[in-house]
């Protein structure tokens, strides 16, 4: 029985075309800048996003981490969502490894942060204070339904921002989910923002890696960066050819794993005792209502005893996310599991 997995998009192997690429990618040592399939990804990947450089980072953590490391310095404070995954789940270490404060402001339900709120949290020159220097935003916003923000609001910020001699850093784990959902291109959603990071092996299904993407002198400086917190790598071409494929092939795809989201969410919703929250993209959260009398956690093992897992969060609510692996065939299957689970 093939285990249908929905706890993640961060599950997803490598397609067989990937595989061969990267079987037969030519290599170099990275940190002497010298593997070309390297160089071609991060090339294609600057091109792609519309910026002048782009580094390989081992990961969205790291991406983020050597971004927040670029653009601040220790004592610096960076504004950032109280439900930013940099903010919850990156251990804190901007101001771990970075002596960076993070100031966290309420995130919306839809993943942006007020204009008011950013406004008041940047700090006054006063000898009592950090130095306000950076604001986060994250797109698609994975604690907030995987919501994508638009190119109008990213700009709004980026305004606010330059105006008040800040930079803008987009944690793009899923950008190009959130450029499918809104039909536009992905460059429109990071134009304003002074440095981006997506993942490749989210949705799009490489094994490895993520990229930073910013302006010349701003990856030059990530690049050492990158290399303090033990992210030079050497022959990585290896991983990088499988990231060539997925930028070229598995961005194009992302609305059927948005669609089949919508029609899980659907399903579910159809279930007494089940109630589910707004999907735009690929994630999907919900969580019982008084209707039933099953617990979570009984929600999840019957789930898993059926082949199918999902994500049990702390607060209550489920998680789950398509992906390329992930068929109408298993959502159908899901959902059946998931009427059985539920008695109904
Ligand atoms: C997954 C994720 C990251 C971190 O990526 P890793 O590759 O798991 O380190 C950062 N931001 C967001 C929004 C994510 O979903």
């Amino acid at each position: 029985m093939k285990i249908i997995d929905l706890r993640s998009d961060t599950v997803t192997h490598p397609t067989p075309e990937m595989r061969e690429a990267m079987y037969r990618a030519e290599v170099g040592d990275d940190v002497f800048g010298e593997d070309p399939t390297i160089n071609r990804l991060e090339a294609m990947a600057a091109e792609r996003l519309g910026k002048e450089a782009a580094l390989f980072v081992a990961s969205g953590t790291m991406g983020n981490l050597v971004a927040l490391l670029t653009h601040c310095g220790r004592g610096d404070e960076a504004i950032v969502g109280d439900q930013s995954h940099t903010f919850l789940f990156e251990q804190g270490g901007m101001a771990a490894l970075g002596g960076i404060t993070p100031r966290p402001i309420p995130n919306q339900p839809d993943g942006t942060l007020r204009l008011e709120d950013i406004e008041a949290a940047i700090r006054p020159d006063n000898v009592h204070f950090p130095r306000t220097r950076l604001i986060c935003l994250e797109n698609t916003h994975n604690m907030c339904y995987g919501t994508p923000l638009t190119p109008e609001y990213t700009a709004q910020v980026a305004r606010l921002a330059h105006e008040r001699g800040l930079k803008v850093h987009l944690d793009g784990a899923r950008v190009f989910n959130a450029a499918t959902a809104l039909g536009v291109d992905v460059k429109e959603l990071v134009r304003e923002v002074d440095s981006v990071m997506f993942c490749l092996s989210k949705g799009l299904c490489a094994p490895v890696g993520s990229l930073l993407c910013g302006d010349a002198d701003f990856i030059a400086e990530a690049r050492r960066a990158r290399k303090v917190v033990g992210g030079g790598m050497r022959q990585a071409g290896i991983l990088a050819a499988a990231g060539i494929v997925a930028l070229e092939k598995m961005t194009l795809r992302l609305a059927e794993d948005h669609e089949r989201a919508r029609r899980l969410a659907e399903g579910l919703a159809q279930i007494p005792g089940i109630e589910v929250g707004p999907v735009h993209t690929n994630i999907l959260y919900f969580w019982l209502t008084e209707e039933t009398d099953r617990t979570p956690e009984e929600v999840v093992d019957g789930l898993a005893e059926r082949g199918v897992r999902i994500l049990g969060r702390e607060n209550g609510r489920f998680r789950a996310v398509t992906h390329y692996w992930i068929t109408d065939e298993d959502i159908d299957r899901t959902l059946q599991a998931m009427r059985e689970v539920m008695g109904t």
